[in-house]
């Protein structure tokens, strides 16, 4: 009998200094550069695991364990995931004429992982299409679901 679950990975992407610079900045400006950073870390997510998931400055994403044939694929992921998110922040500072306070701020966001290997219910994670994702609420049922503790900003 099949089972109903799988072992594999969960992947949370968060953009830290995120809540302080949309509370604190110029809200046009910041929403913009949030939706060309988010892009860039889900494109490269999305190159290994299956999105499904995106909450105002965190993207989530599963990989099932069979199909990672080696841990470090999943280490360099990560690694260019923060230097693509790096770089599109800095190449967006540079680029902006504006003086406001959202894109003064934007060398200051950094990005943070977490990654957990437990049992993954398929059935709940569907994965979400590119286009689509933009979705701003932050509902706790994802936490619960995830049962990942103590990674959200307080
Ligand atoms: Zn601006």
């Amino acid at each position: 009998m099949e089972p109903k679950t799988q072992t594999g990975y969960l992947l949370l992407a968060d953009i830290s200094g995120f809540t302080s610079f949309v509370a604190q900045t110029e809200i046009d400006h910041a929403h913009l550069a949030l939706s060309f950073l988010l892009e860039t870390i889900m494109e490269k997510i999305s190159s290994l695991l299956i999105i499904f998931q995106l909450e105002g400055d965190a993207v989530f994403a599963y990989l099932e364990e069979r199909q990672l044939q080696e841990g470090q694929s999943l280490l360099e992921l990560i690694d260019q995931t923060y230097l693509a998110f790096r770089e599109k922040a800095l190449a967006l500072y540079s680029q902006a004429t504006c003086p406001c306070k959202a894109c003064r701020a934007l060398p200051t966001l950094d990005l943070k992982f977490l990654v957990h290997h437990q049992a993954i219910a398929n059935s709940k994670l569907r994965s979400i299409s590119l286009p689509q994702r933009i979705v701003t609420t932050r509902s706790p049922s994802i936490w619960s679901l995830l049962k990942i503790r103590n990674c959200s900003q307080n």
